[in-house]
């Protein structure tokens, strides 16, 4: 089968599966303890720490290894009303809900305000220079690609208007790492990612935090991770999560190109071959992997089922949404109407995507089409 829902998760790669297998066979001591086997695996994690830093040229003490994105996300924000009651936090309308979530758990009253988002999908940066101009201050977070869109956010301006209004800026990279090029996203206070989104393992990820804000800890207990969290460290998955980033940023610029060549080809021919298709954000930059299709018909449930029938493995939108009520959140933001929203599918391909599978999904959707109009009368059964 097709898999084309990489932005939800991906398959763990050759080099961090091999890198995960060789550490839990020889290197699975605790690095915490006195014996000299420990002591190695102790060298080896700050090693991988190194590496890690490294390929965003940041320090490794920046580095806090935790268990992903929705933990780094959460603990940003819980870290931040610690050390600043009184602020405010301003988010985007279209963050992953980890951080909008948390963002409610963490303010009271007009503490929290989101920012909306242009019909393109980009956040407005004029909105953030109006807001900190009037208020200056507090905690920025904002996301370096959008999940559900794959459209880039302006990071880099918010980077420089943060600085100018000295707000503290975190940004959730999730979807920008192991997918775009890392320069300059360790210049913010505060980045998330996760192993699994770019050949890693799953439950494992980083937060890189500045310098100046030392007395960042996510989980107390024991004095793992220099005192910015506790618990005993997974080298394991530590080593397999920066093999993966490590394979991946080598191969990174040719498989966007191709990525971005492939996606652009399948949206052209779809574009021709179904009228009335809507491809949200397309006339912004979007990650090279992503495609957010509205189909003139049928429900994106229904679309998914018949796709999966047919070995294509797409999306309705972001897996965290899965289970909640209501339309996307991030396609209500662009103001896209909730009916739109239902026929909207996520495509997001993997490095390994080539050509010819763009092209069967494409061929696949066109045939498809005719009978996804009215009700679905023969539901898919899964027998467990
Ligand atoms: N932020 C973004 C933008 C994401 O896409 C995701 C994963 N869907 C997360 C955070 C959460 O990552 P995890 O589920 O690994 O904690």
């Amino acid at each position: 089968s097709h898999y084309f829902d990489a932005n939800a998760t991906t398959p763990l790669c050759p080099e961090a599966r091999a890198a995960w297998l060789e550490a839990t066979d020889q290197h699975w001591h605790n690095p915490s303890s006195p014996s000299r086997a420990s002591a190695r695996v102790h060298v080896l994690l700050e090693n991988a720490r190194a590496e890690l830093a490294a390929l965003f040229g940041a320090t490794a003490e920046s580095v806090v290894f935790n268990s992903g994105a929705t933990e780094g996300n959460r603990d940003v924000l819980a870290y931040w009303r610690r050390i600043s009651p009184e602020s405010r936090v301003i988010v985007s309308a279209i963050e992953h809900p980890s951080v909008l979530e948390n963002a409610r758990a963490n303010c009271v009253g007009g503490q929290l305000v989101i920012l909306p988002v242009e019909k393109s999908g980009c956040v407005s940066m004029k909105s953030l220079v109006e807001l900190l101009e009037k208020r200056g201050g507090g905690l920025v977070s904002l996301m370096a690609a959008n999940n559900e869109t794959g459209v880039i956010q302006p990071w880099q301006e918010a980077i420089e208007v943060c600085r100018q209004y000295r707000a503290t800026l975190h940004i959730d990279a999730t979807q920008w790492v192991g997918k775009e090029a890392l320069e300059g996203l360790a210049s913010a206070d505060f980045v998330t990612a996760c192993g699994h989104k770019f050949g890693g393992p799953k439950g494992t990820g980083f937060l890189l935090v500045s310098s100046g804000l030392s007395g960042f800890c996510g989980q107390r207990g024991g004095a793992q991770e220099n005192d910015h969290r506790a618990g005993t460290e997974n080298y394991p998955s530590i080593a397999s999560m920066v093999a993966a980033l490590q394979a991946s940023e080598a191969q990174r610029v040719g498989v966007q190109a191709d990525n971005g060549d492939a996606r652009d080809r399948f949206e052209a021919l779809l574009s021709k071959a179904i009228s009335d298709l809507k491809i949200w954000g397309a006339g912004e930059a979007r990650l090279s992997n992503t495609s957010s299709l509205c189909l003139p018909v049928g429900e994106n449930t229904r679309w998914v089922r018949r796709l999966d029938q047919r070995g294509f493995l797409v999306s309705t939108g972001s897996a965290c949404a899965t289970g909640k009520d209501g339309p996307s959140h991030v396609l209500a933001a662009m103001g896209v109407t909730a009916e739109e929203a239902r026929r909207t599918i996520r495509i997001s391909a993997l490095p390994s995507t080539n050509w010819e599978a763009w092209n069967s999904l494409a061929a696949a959707l066109v045939e498809l089409l005719p009978g996804m109009d009215g009700g679905d009368g023969n539901p898919l059964v899964i027998k467990l």
